[in-house]
């Protein structure tokens, strides 16, 4: 499998109502079967999902958690208003957001914006990705993959990495059960999450802070089969159990 990847270039500061599919199409020629992915932080710009601290009025759970982590109580807010579950609130919020993605302060950023706002992941990821795909094709007249990204911290390594908040076009994992290995072992685990894969590389190339690249497509992956149940189920998810049951034996146990 041979990959390019193009970034959109000369894209301008992201406002609320701009036409990010439009603005993208005019930047580069789009081919058949090309993944587009997008920052949540355009995205979310083009379509208003931002908040002005000093609308927000910080309950007292926000004021709480601030005297904990230092952080704006409103910014606190910000993030607990769009939290489904919090994981965990210290040393910093952890929790699940609409659609399943479960993030650091709720994925809510303070960069790339004007000074006293933020910027919150899409409501409804999945429906922002088909919105895009299907603005593209009215378009360009391409059947496109999109994903929307974001940068995100992970478990047990630091550093961050790009990871699918939403998709359409394309199914986000790739399912090798049943497949036989090299020796003809079948595989009973692996199934690869595709989307993160694509939406890790294309983070890379659009940079963070000043790069001003939101945008990147990536071309010749194919198509693959699979399934979009990216997300553990809560009953599943060992480790986020794990969080609020202690699971470790005492030394002596
Ligand atoms: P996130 O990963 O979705 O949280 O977004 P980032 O804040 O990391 O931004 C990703 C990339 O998009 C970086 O290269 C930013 O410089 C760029 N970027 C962010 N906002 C804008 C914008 O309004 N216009 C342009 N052209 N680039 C932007
Ligand atoms: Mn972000
Ligand atoms: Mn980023």
């Amino acid at each position: 499998m041979t990959l390019t990847i193009h970034p959109v270039n000369n894209l301008p500061l992201i406002h609320a109502g701009d036409n990010l599919p439009a603005l993208i199409a005019d930047r580069v020629a789009l081919e058949e079967g090309d993944i587009v992915s997008i920052a949540s932080t355009v995205y979310s710009k083009s379509k208003n999902y931002t908040r002005k601290l000093t609308d927000i009025t910080p309950t007292a759970r926000a004021q709480r958690i601030s005297k904990m982590t230092g952080e704006d109580p409103r910014f606190l807010q910000s993030i607990l208003d769009v939290s489904k579950d919090v994981l965990i609130e210290f040393p910093f919020i952890l929790s699940e957001v609409a659609g399943g993605h479960i993030g650091v302060r709720a994925g809510v950023d303070q960069s790339n914006i004007e000074d006293g706002h933020v910027i919150l992941l899409p409501p409804d990821p999945m429906k922002a990705a088909s919105e895009v795909r299907d603005a593209l094709k009215k378009i360009t007249g391409k059947e496109v993959g999109v994903i929307i990204t974001d940068t995100c911290g992970r478990a047990f390594r630091r550093g961050q990495t790009g990871n699918a908040i939403g998709w359409s076009g394309i199914v986000a994992i790739r399912d090798f059960r049943g497949d036989k290995d090299l020796f003809g072992h079948v595989l009973k685990i692996t199934e690869e999450a595709v989307v993160d894969e694509i939406a890790g590389i294309a983070n890379f190339v659009m940079g963070e802070s000043n790069n001003g690249v939101p945008a990147v497509v990536v071309r010749g992956c194919g198509r693959w089969t699979g399934h979009d149940n990216l997300y553990f189920s809560k009953k599943e998810d060992f480790i986020r159990r794990a969080l609020s049951v202690r699971a470790r034996p005492k030394k002596n146990e």
